[in-house]
């Protein structure tokens, strides 16, 4: 039984909007580049398209650590730079230095979200994928598949650990990666009718924030989430969207700056910016809080997500008011006198630092 109730023509309304940011690097976007391209663009150029796909695989597998983008982009640049045996299927399951490949694993992918399981998974990822047939090459993992959407993530997710959303994830970022550099794998894509949207907490916050979603039966993250990717899939594909396209939009916006504007990351530099600058100012009704206790139950939090004016205007936040009212004009232009919005740069510093973006 289908868990949600979407309102069709705003949430296209927002794909497109999102992907016509995101394409023509509109305000928040100027001069953002997406994690994995910067990932790519950092390898020295003579990197051959084998080791490019098998870095751009242990980006994808990296990210079941649970950590932010960008951290994961520094440790394989890491890995690629110190420990290449780690990319490698070919050096790895020496019998003999099994151990001393653990031990140095360990030290290497020191992520403070890191699932100790994360090893197991990894090993026997390269076990598979030495298998004959796709012979050390992420790549035939898309070729061995039947080219439809729900082929291409069950041939994905019969890795351990992956689920559909790093499947569908690692579908769109090797799309993406093909373009202009694998003709064979541009064109296999070419022929995928259908789309892939990697559906994290950013889209499931985000979708109910802008009114797309209009009710649910669950909003349990692991009940929806596949059924959002699918949903979302088919109306990028009904309005003519690129799933790249709004893919990266959506998912920038929550990263980027919506992160920032959450009462725990309360600051008035962020929320100049969404009131000037974020794409979706227009659609944006209400924010869907961070809140702890729900997210451990596995829950959205849907359902007490708060009234965005009203949010901004309690002076408790100390948040700027969206509504153009005496107090919230008067905060706003002390706030834009003393802090200027920051400069997209500085929201890429953030969001590669430790400043508080999620
Ligand atoms: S709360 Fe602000 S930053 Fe977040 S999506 Fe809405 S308008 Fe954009």
């Amino acid at each position: 039984m289908a868990e949600i109730s979407w309102n069709r023509p705003r949430t296209i309304e927002a794909l497109r909007i999102a992907a016509n940011a995101w394409d023509n690097k509109l305000g928040l976007f100027a001069n953002i580049e997406s994690p994995e391209d910067s990932l790519i663009q950092s390898l020295p150029p003579e990197t051959n398209l084998l080791l490019q796909a098998q870095v751009l695989f242990t980006f994808v597998k990296l990210n079941l650590s649970g950590e932010r983008a960008w951290t994961i982009v520094k440790q394989v640049r890491d890995i690629f730079y110190h420990a290449r045996w780690i990319i490698d299927p070919a050096h790895m399951y020496q019998a003999d230095l099994f151990n001393s490949y653990d031990y140095q694993f360990r030290q290497l992918i020191r992520m403070s979200g890191m699932r100790p399981e994360l090893f197991d998974w990894w090993t026997k990822g390269l076990k598979m994928l030495r298998k004959e047939g796709i012979d050390n090459d992420p790549r035939n993992l898309f070729y061995r598949s039947d080219g439809t959407r729900l082929g291409i993530i069950k041939s994905l997710s019969a890795f351990p650990g992956i689920g559909h959303k790093i499947a569908q994830m690692q579908a769109l970022d090797f799309q993406t990666w093909a373009q202009g550099r694998d003709p064979q794998l541009r064109d296999f894509f070419e022929n995928v009718a259908e789309a892939f949207i990697a559906v994290d907490i950013w889209w499931m916050r985000l979708m109910r924030q802008w009114g797309c979603v209009d009710d649910w039966g669950s909003d349990r993250r692991d009940r929806i989430s596949f059924e959002m990717s699918h949903d979302i899939c088919a109306m990028c594909r009904e309005a003519g969207i690129s799933h790249l396209s709004a893919g990266q939009g959506v998912w920038h916006t929550g990263s980027l700056v919506c992160g920032a504007l959450r009462p725990k990351r309360n600051d008035g530099f962020s929320a100049l910016w969404c009131l000037r600058n974020c794409p979706m100012n227009s659609l944006c009704e209400r924010i869907v809080r961070a809140d702890r206790a729900q997210t451990n139950r596995g829950s959205m939090g849907w359902d007490t997500a708060v009234d965005r004016v009203k949010i901004l205007e309690d002076p408790q936040m100390d948040l700027i008011s969206l509504n153009g009212g005496d107090r919230g004009r008067t905060k706003l232009l002390a706030t834009a006198n003393h802090h200027p919005p920051p400069t997209p740069q500085k929201l890429i510093q953030r969001s590669q630092g430790s400043l508080g973006f999620e």
